[in-house]
């Protein structure tokens, strides 16, 4: 089990890039205006990546303005 888990509830994004210009390695924009978790499984309408480092992820989640990002560590909700 990698040390943390992101998770990106998609149906609440409102496709503002702000994730993609903090955390490129890890987010896209799709063409249908919503990001994308580059690599990620699908966990019903979530979006989930195990990561050992969170690089700049937890900029990511902090600057999301729909909070829709989430960061686990082990099982513990970080943000
Ligand atoms: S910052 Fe949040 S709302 Fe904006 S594109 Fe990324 S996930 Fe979607």
């Amino acid at each position: 089990m990698a040390e943390f888990k992101i998770l990106h509830d998609r149906p609440v994004c409102i496709g503002c890039a702000a994730c993609t210009a903090v955390a490129p390695e890890t987010w896209e924009m799709n063409a249908d205006g919503k990001a994308d978790i580059k690599g990620c499984k699908e966990e019903g309408s979530n979006q989930v990546l195990e990561v050992n480092e969170l690089g700049n992820n937890q900029q990511a989640a902090e600057v999301c303005p729909v909070n829709c990002i989430h960061i686990f560590q082990k099982d513990k909700k970080i943000i």
